[in-house]
């Protein structure tokens, strides 16, 4: 139980929604900012204006997945208020507050270290990125099935990197009956790519092993799908660039070799936000738990 923890949600979308939920079942004390037009009630849950909010006994904050802007705006789909998290409001929290995020920038990280409260990044959990990976796949199927016009099945697919994301899309693409091919750098990869049954190569070949594929899935960070590899791909070849903005894939060139890139980032809260959220509910509550009995042991 969460009992006597406050807690401060700020902002989000639909994924926020069963954060709250299960931290009131837990009978948390949760401030909600940036939610007045919010119309469901959660017992245990107040809404506050920001400004209203008083920091001083709160315990946790709680941001959205993409944490903040550069300017340090929080964004919410439940409010015309502009929320913004600064170093002030930080400075006015207990120095045991922690702050939640999916993922930090630089403006965040600036003012966690200069207000000496302790950020924790959700997304940068293997826990949170492997089980996030499952409505990422699903999203990506939805992405092959409307954008081509075959099936899965059968079809020839070129998964880059063998990640948290890179090994469930390889998987379950091949379970659909997909050719799959994985491309990774790490010899130990390229033996796991071969223990799953599936194709490997190392990515620095990423050039020849294109010309025969009908579907590119990228999870690498960094831009190997250039213009060399793309001028390599069928004309017909689809890329779903799963990385993180701005995706490894030349848009600019795919654009203009008439070959169709799509990035598709947030997948998980795009076609599941209620598992998305419970994802992130589970182990926030884990979390927040053990940070209530550490502090009580001491
Ligand atoms: P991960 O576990 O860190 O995997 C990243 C993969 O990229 C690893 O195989 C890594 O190989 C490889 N890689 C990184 N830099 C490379 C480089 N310079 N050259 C070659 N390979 C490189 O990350 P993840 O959790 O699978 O996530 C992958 C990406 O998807 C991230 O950008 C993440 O933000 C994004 N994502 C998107 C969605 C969505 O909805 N679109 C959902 C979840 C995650 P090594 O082990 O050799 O470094």
């Amino acid at each position: 139980m969460l009992t006597d923890m406050q807690i401060v949600v700020m902002g989000g979308d639909a994924r926020q929604l069963e954060i709250i939920k299960k931290l009131a079942e837990l009978d948390a004390k949760i401030y909600l900012a940036g939610f007045e037009q919010l119309e469901q009630p959660f017992s245990g849950a107040v809404k506050e204006r920001l400004h209203d909010l008083n920091f001083s006994n709160i315990d946790a904050i709680i941001l959205p997945v993409p944490g903040t802007s550069l300017e340090g705006e929080v964004e919410t789909i439940f409010s015309s208020e502009k929320i913004v998290l600064t170093e002030e409001i930080l400075q006015q929290t207990p120095s045991y507050c922690t702050v939640y995020s999916g993922i930090s920038n630089q403006y965040l990280d600036n003012i966690i270290k200069k207000s000496k409260r302790k950020l924790i990044n959700l997304f940068e959990r293997d826990d949170v990125a492997i089980y996030n990976s499952i409505p990422t796949v699903e999203g990506t199927i939805m992405m092959a099935i409307q954008n081509t016009d075959i099936t899965i099945h059968q079809s020839s697919i070129a998964v880059l990197g063998l990640g948290r994301v890179g090994m469930s899309v390889a998987r379950t693409f091949s379970l659909l009956g997909a050719k799959v091919k994985v491309g990774a750098r790490k010899s130990k990869h390229i033996a796991r790519i071969t223990e799953m049954g599936l194709q490997p190569f190392y990515l620095n070949d990423l050039g020849n092993e294109v010309n025969d594929i009908d579907i590119c899935i990228n999870t690498v960070p960094y831009p190997i799908v250039n213009a060399a590899v793309i001028a390599q791909m069928p004309s017909h070849t689809l890329i779903i660039d799963l990385a993180s903005k701005p995706g490894g894939t030349d848009f600019r060139y795919a654009e203009k070799r008439g070959i169709k890139a799509l990035l598709a980032p947030g997948l998980p809260g795009i076609v599941a936000p209620k598992t998305a959220g419970q994802i992130l509910a589970n182990v926030l509550s884990q979390l927040l738990g053990e940070e209530l009995e550490s502090r009580k042991g001491k």
